[in-house]
């Protein structure tokens, strides 16, 4: 993870209060007459259906954490970072595996990127991209040890951790058999001590043709989420449509401590949508493009660690610090959204709102009603309007706790 969003005093409450501001409206809205219903482009989905399908397998990410930090650090150009590329390559049998190699600002880097489709593909052919930085920091700026700052870090949380779940994932994504395209994007200098740019990401948006932006339906990083005390918030800048399908997918699974599970199991505090978090990472550049675009990330690494604290950027970094269950929480949570096509377009935004019915020809046969494309919130679901509304609790309770320090 690359740095902190540049901030002003205050605005890491902001967005929270525009969440907030912005989830009450999608609560009252419906309740207006219908006028003007809210409009999301995702639709609701069956989680619990989905669950017990998921073979995301935790041990197997986290053998990849060693396994990568084994290579030795991961820095653009190294021989390390040539050799994690030939593993995803092998990884990835059942992919398209292609390497993309840029030069700028005398820095050389390559992105990995590697797509999978059940169906052929053509214009219109949904994409999901999920994204994760392969390179480590060659630096520890935050290292206590001051004649180590120079050192590259092991990157077991900071790198290893996005890669693993995303490899993990490309192993069972071929037998979804899943209606659309997916991307697995490895973006390379993405945290060097380059400069402050996203090099990987920005140079895979610039590849980019208005179809596949276009054709780009969700695009997710994935990075820092092998913690072992793993909490997710929500991130800022971001798309909130996109964020929106997270909480009742993160729910399904007992990753919520507010609600229950499908089995009817209060969940654990992993997921914490009422925590707004600035961070720019490799989702920057895609929002910057108009692709739909979030970050899942935990920028507080270690056990109680603040934002940015704890072992982020020092040689603790280490496979030690990183758990199979919060790898497994992680991608159990990409792989049920990707299941359940939480993050395919249902709605377009630019279609009609009501178009004046034709009158049928008397011999017509009966008109079938057209389904309306009008989703009320995002959620729709029964369970929807209640994690909404929880939401919205769970936002105003945080803005009490905000005048507490964090325990
Ligand atoms: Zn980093």
């Amino acid at each position: 993870m690359l740095m902190r969003r540049a901030a002003v005093p205050g605005t890491e409450k902001h967005p929270a209060w525009a969440l907030f501001a912005a989830l009450l409206m999608l609560f009252t809205l419906p309740a207006h007459a219908g006028a003007e219903p809210v409009r999301s482009p995702y639709e609701s989905v069956d989680a619990c259906a989905q669950v017990d399908q998921l073979e995301f397998n935790g041990t197997l990410a986290n053998a990849s954490i060693t396994e990568q930090v084994n290579l030795g650090p991961r820095t653009t150009g190294s021989n390390a970072s040539a050799a994690l590329r030939t593993v995803i390559h092998q990884t990835l049998p059942d992919w398209n595996v292609q390497n993309h190699t840029y030069t700028e600002d005398n820095l050389t880097f390559t992105n990995v990127v590697a797509t999978h489709s059940n169906t052929p593909v053509n214009e219109s052919t949904d994409r999901v991209v999920l994204v994760a930085h392969y390179d480590t920091r060659d630096v520890a700026e935050r290292d206590p040890d001051l004649n180590r700052t120079d050192e590259p870090i092991p990157g077991a949380n900071d790198g290893a951790s996005g890669v693993a779940v995303l490899l993990e994932l490309g192993r069972i994504i071929p037998s979804m058999n899943l209606p659309y395209q997916v991307e697995l994007l490895f973006t390379d200098a993405e945290d060097q001590n380059h400069s402050h740019r996203l090099y990987g990401a920005e140079a895979w948006v610039g590849d980019q043709t208005e179809e596949d932006v276009n054709r780009t339906t969700a695009y997710i990083v994935v990075d820092m989420v092998g913690d072992i005390y793993l909490q997710m918030t929500h991130v800022y800048p971001g798309n909130f449509e996109l964020w929106t399908t997270i909480p009742p997918l993160a729910a399904a699974l007992g990753l919520m401590d507010t609600e229950t599970d499908c089995e009817g199991n209060l969940g654990r505090d992993v997921v914490n949508m009422s925590i707004s978090t600035g961070v720019i990472d490799d989702h920057v550049p895609a929002l910057n493009r108009g692709i739909r675009a979030i970050d899942l990330i935990d920028i507080r690494f270690g056990p109680d660690a603040e934002p940015f604290g704890g072992y982020w950027h020092t040689h603790e970094d280490t496979p030690d610090k990183v758990s199979a269950q919060s790898l497994a929480d992680a991608g159990r949570l990409v792989e049920l959204g990707l299941r359940t096509e939480a993050w395919t377009l249902n709605v377009s935004l630019n279609e009609n709102k009501e178009e004046p019915a034709a009158p049928s020809a008397p011999d017509a046969p009966d008109t079938v009603e057209e389904p309306t494309v009008e989703v009320y919130a995002v959620l729709g679901a029964s369970a929807g309007l209640g994690l909404v509304a929880a939401l919205i609790l769970l936002l105003v309770l945080n803005r009490a706790v905000k005048l507490n320090p964090r325990p």
